[in-house]
């Protein structure tokens, strides 16, 4: 329903991976579509066939004041010719941040939560309480993680497997998009970075949606929690300095959220031996560029 562009592979040169024996490829996956990029295009595209299919006109789903899933479910929903509501933590702030105007300009309806109500967005009475304000609608979750996301995700592992390589690695949030690569992927080593602190929650989570979607548990993939800066949306100097030279040097763009901490935390990898040499690692650009370098 949504566009795809082909998006290309792009080696990485450097003298350190080179001194390491390993091959560093990045997935630009950032280019798929303007506006819908990166892992939500592929969590994106059954939701939004499964929302035409049971003739819903509204989308409507979760997220905080900067989330790339509100901004790209807006873009969506305004593609596929549906409406949106987004429901947003927190208090209004104006003028609107980037990603709201986004949002909004995408004709998404914003509607404000406090935290503690927010808490409560998977409960019944909460989503009964939605329906009778706002109507019928097809409810997508915080971060677009259900079902129908695993399925778009492991359809992007089999396109990843035309590729040569032996680690797949990817930033994690709430781990639906490495639930379905793993899902997808016959074998080969997934290692994913966690982006929020105390992630140890996460292997359980992710242990549980592949086996909800596959019937079976894998023993091929892990998640490193090491590499969070402080917590989800935290970030330091250290962090920023190196987006900005691996930008320099490579020519691509990272944010500080998802693929930033997550390409720092390969290159502290392969210095700490934990990929092995004579290896290809696959990193994929997951995109998030809009929520780059806010206040
Ligand atoms: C949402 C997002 C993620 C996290 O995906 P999950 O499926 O929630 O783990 C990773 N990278 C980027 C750029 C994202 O926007």
């Amino acid at each position: 329903m949504l566009p795809y562009s082909e998006t290309p592979v792009q080696l990485i040169q450097s003298d350190f991976l080179a001194k390491a024996r390993i091959k560093l490829l990045v997935k630009r996956e950032d280019l798929n579509h303007a506006f819908v990029g990166g892992n939500k295009w592929w969590k994106l595209k059954y939701n939004l066939e499964e929302a035409r299919r049971a003739g819903c006109q509204m989308l409507l789903t979760f997220g905080g004041a900067y989330s790339n899933h509100i901004y790209a479910t807006a873009a969506a929903a305004r593609a596929c010719g549906f409406e949106s509501i987004g429901i947003i933590r927190g208090e209004e702030r104006l003028p609107l941040n980037s990603t709201l105007a986004f949002a909004t300009g995408q004709g998404m309806q914003l509607h404000y939560v406090s935290r503690e109500a927010y808490r409560e967005k998977a409960e019944p009475e909460f989503i009964k309480d939605l329906k009778k304000k706002f109507g019928d609608f097809y409810l997508i979750p915080e971060g677009g993680t259900n079902a129908w996301a695993i399925k778009g995700c492991a359809e992007w592992a089999q396109q990843l497997q035309e590729i040569e390589f032996d680690y797949l690695c990817l930033p994690v949030g709430t781990g639906g998009t490495i639930a379905g690569l793993v899902s997808g992927l016959d074998g080969r080593n997934v290692t994913g970075f966690a982006s929020l602190k105390n992630a140890d929650f996460l292997s359980d989570e992710v242990r549980s949606l592949v086996l909800d979607y596959t019937g079976k548990e894998f023993q091929n993939w892990r998640i490193e929690t090491h590499y969070h800066f402080g917590g989800y949306a935290k970030s330091n100097k250290e962090l920023l300095d190196f987006i900005q030279s691996f930008e320099q040097e490579n020519g691509i763009a990272l944010d500080q959220v998802y693929t930033g901490k997550m390409m720092f935390g390969i290159l502290d990898s392969v210095r700490q031996n934990k990929f092995e040499r004579e290896t290809t690692i696959l990193a994929l650009h997951t995109g998030g560029l809009q929520g780059r370098y806010h206040g």
